[in-house]
């Protein structure tokens, strides 16, 4: 009986893990085919300035639209295309895409928008990879200051002397360094202060317990003090509510981004969003609370 009941479990984690493989190998092999056939797309997350609610730039967020399935988010994807040089190509796709569309909107008469866009830790592994950014966007013609990268402090965790350098490389050139989700991480304070960068994404989850959790709009208090004292640009990601926008507007927290604002929007959305702003190409533009 229990021998049976044994084998039946076992069997059964078998079945499950065998499944979990092939979806994994099936997404895998798919998602190498998606970047030749065209199947990624970016969409778009305005970041505003918390005093003037002007525009202060967009993150790029890449989804896959997979035929016979929809629109597959990043959460289901970039893992797993974390695990090879498979992200590489990706992150290569997502700047390049990113150039031609800072092109684009420039020349349909919508300003200099500046664009954040999510690099994976292993981008920074080869010098090849890094050679390749200066590649891609060099040949765009895009301004490098226009373009933001947003790193996760695991990026330092390997090699950190080596990622440094490169990193250092990047600003040489103009372009912006972000630290995403900080907090989450096990930065110290001292080891921040050596790295080439430019800005700080707070962590959404301080920012979702601000309500909450007396400790979380402390440790965001200090952690905008520190920027601040540092010469380092903020920016609070995961921004839903009013109150929330009012605390980080009062802590004086100069960028904020979040579903409050607008979620990740497909260019033409995006476009309409501006253009229903009465917009125009010299008058920053702004985005009012909340129409999502
Ligand atoms: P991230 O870079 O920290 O991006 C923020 C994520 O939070 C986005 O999810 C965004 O849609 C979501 N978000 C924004 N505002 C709010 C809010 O107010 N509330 C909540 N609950 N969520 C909000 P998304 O687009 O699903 O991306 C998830 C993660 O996938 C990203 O986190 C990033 O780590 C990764 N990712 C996305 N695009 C790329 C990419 O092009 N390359 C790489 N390497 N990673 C990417
Ligand atoms: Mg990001
Ligand atoms: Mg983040
Ligand atoms: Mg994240």
């Amino acid at each position: 009986e229990a021998k049976g009941r044994g084998r039946n479990t076992f069997h059964f984690f078998d079945q499950a893990m065998n499944a979990r493989a092939l979806r994994r190998m099936d997404i895998e092999m798919a998602l190498r085919q998606a970047i030749p056939q065209n199947q990624l797309e970016l969409h778009y997350q305005p970041k505003i300035a918390s005093a003037s609610g002007a525009l202060a730039g967009v993150e790029a967020l890449v989804r896959w639209r997979r035929p016979g399935e929809g629109l597959v988010q990043p959460d289901e994807f970039i893992p797993l295309a974390e695990e090879s040089d498979l992200i590489v190509a990706v992150g290569e796709w997502v700047l390049n895409e990113a150039c031609r569309q800072i092109r684009d909107w420039e020349a349909r008469g919508f300003g200099e928008v500046a664009v954040a866009v999510n690099l994976s830790p292993r981008h920074f592994l080869h010098e090849k990879d890094v050679d390749g950014i200066f590649r891609i966007v060099d040949q765009s013609g895009v301004r490098p200051d226009l373009i933001e990268v947003e790193v996760t402090e695991s990026t330092f965790m390997h090699e950190p002397e080596k990622v440094i350098g490169y990193l250092n490389r990047l600003r040489d050139r103009g372009f912006g360094i972000a630290i995403d989700d900080f907090g989450s991480g096990y930065s110290s304070l001292s080891y921040l202060r050596r790295l080439p960068i430019t800005t700080l994404k707070i962590d959404r989850a301080f920012v979702m317990d601000i309500e909450h959790n007396a400790d979380n709009a402390e440790i965001i208090r200090a952690i905008i003090a520190m920027a601040n004292a540092m010469g380092l640009g903020l920016i609070a990601e995961g921004v839903e509510n009013r109150h929330q926008f009012e605390f980080l507007r009062h802590a004086d927290c100069g960028v904020v981004q979040g579903y409050y604002f607008s979620r990740p929007l497909p260019p033409a959305d995006l476009e309409a969003q501006l253009v229903r702003q009465g917009a125009d190409s010299m008058a920053p533009l702004s985005l009012s609370a909340s129409q999502t």
